[in-house]
């Protein structure tokens, strides 16, 4: 038996709180029963506060791939033509799900670790100017890059008439994000990133301009009908059995999302991720993002070290799992996650466990630079809390 607890430094799943803990493990409810209505009518309430939005919620039981998938087979028509983004593995996922359903994509294509600007999107727009909807991923997980959102939506929708849909997977919780202020017309996200929750969750929303697309759709779909879930939420419940565990534990999520406010979460993920990067360039480090996300840090490994032996140092000897390059970026990059239920002993935890591992590598810096640099930025936080 190992007496090292095992902490998870991924960009999801991320750390799930006791008290959420706690309610998931209670008896099992039945979903058509008096309890499941009402924690289920609660979480759809407080899941418009989460998306800043006005518009119903959608809770679809399955992974959020199965959310991206679901807008893309209930929003679109077969002679559709759309934009995709690709600067990253996710974002090439919407071109997949489009190909399976034999929509017709254009695809951007951006180096990884870049990010999109307004101004590109707008050239293809006016190229193209029949695209019905632009996809795109607020936080590129695989490369640890945030779009400018706001200012892209703007762009779309002053230039085109299409639909603006958003993977927020990896981005809500810990990144500003305000669909209806920021008018995104369909949102996606997750259960186990932001939101503290184990993996089976995906959330779903549209505005008045998604459902009037929706209502003309002719693309196949039957499990993931998002009419069928909003018939069902009217009458608080969904079409098929739900994953009634993790709604309970969303129940508590939510509550204790509410009650830190977003607002503060916010703060918070900047000061964690200011700290990371902070810390990564001290230990003669770099990032591989050009526009960083506060979710996770994509970290570039020299070439005297080994990705593998980073990775697996940290797990051996501190129980930490960081995340490993994707696609091309397999051995060349770590990611740290730092969404979700973090607070700052975990943070200096991972950067000094990180420090030790690089010194036994053989890796030239001054051992506590790192931890130095991130305190001096996480001092924000205690500051703030006292005022
Ligand atoms: N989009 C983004 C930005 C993600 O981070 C992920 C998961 N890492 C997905 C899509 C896919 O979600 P899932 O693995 O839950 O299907």
């Amino acid at each position: 038996m190992t007496t090292t607890r095992h902490k998870l430094f991924t960009p999801g799943p991320t750390p799930i709180p006791e008290q959420v803990m706690h309610l998931m493990n209670e008896s099992i409810i039945h979903h058509r029963g008096h309890e499941f209505s009402r924690i289920f009518s609660r979480v759809s309430q407080d899941l418009k506060y989460l998306f800043q939005t006005e518009y119903d919620v959608l809770t679809l039981t399955t992974s959020g791939t199965g959310g991206m998938e679901a807008v893309v087979a209930n929003l679109l028509c077969r002679s559709d033509r759309v934009l995709t983004v690709n600067a990253g593995k996710f974002g090439a996922r919407w071109a997949d799900i489009c190909r399976a359903y034999g929509v017709d994509f254009i695809e951007i294509e951006k180096q990884w670790g870049h990010a999109v600007h307004p101004d590109e999107i707008v050239d293809y727009l006016k190229q193209y100017p029949k695209i019905k909807a632009v996809f795109l991923t607020h936080n590129e997980t695989s490369t640890g890059v945030t779009i400018d959102l706001k200012s892209i939506s703007e762009a779309i929708h002053a230039n085109s008439d299409a639909l603006v849909v958003v993977d927020c997977i990896s981005a809500i919780g810990g990144i500003p994000l305000k669909m209806d202020a920021w008018n995104l017309d369909v949102v996606i996200t997750a259960s186990q990133k932001g939101l503290m929750l184990p993996p089976g969750l995906a959330f779903v929303a549209l505005n008045d301009r998604g459902w009037k697309a929706a209502a003309k759709s002719d693309l196949p779909k039957f499990y993931l009908s998002l009419k069928a879930a909003r018939d069902s939420l009217k009458k608080d419940s969904t079409p098929f059995t739900p994953a009634t565990t993790i709604i309970r534990g969303l129940e508590a999520a939510l509550s204790m999302i509410k009650e830190k406010t977003l607002e503060r979460l916010w703060f918070e993920h900047q000061v964690f991720g200011d700290a990371v990067r902070a810390a990564i360039r001290a230990l003669g480090l770099s990032l591989l993002s050009r526009q960083p996300s506060n979710a996770l840090t994509a970290v570039i490994v020299p070439e005297q070290l080994s990705c593998k032996a980073i990775i697996s140092g940290l797990e051996q000897n501190f129980g930490i799992i960081v995340s490993g390059g994707q696609g091309h970026l397999k051995d060349k990059i770590f990611r740290i996650g730092h969404i979700g239920f973090y607070d700052i002993s975990d943070i200096i935890g991972i950067i000094s466990a990180l420090e030790i591992v690089l010194k036994s590598s053989g890796w030239q810096f001054e051992i506590g630079a790192g931890i130095c640099s991130a305190q001096q930025i996480l001092q924000q936080l205690s500051v703030r809390k006292q005022s």
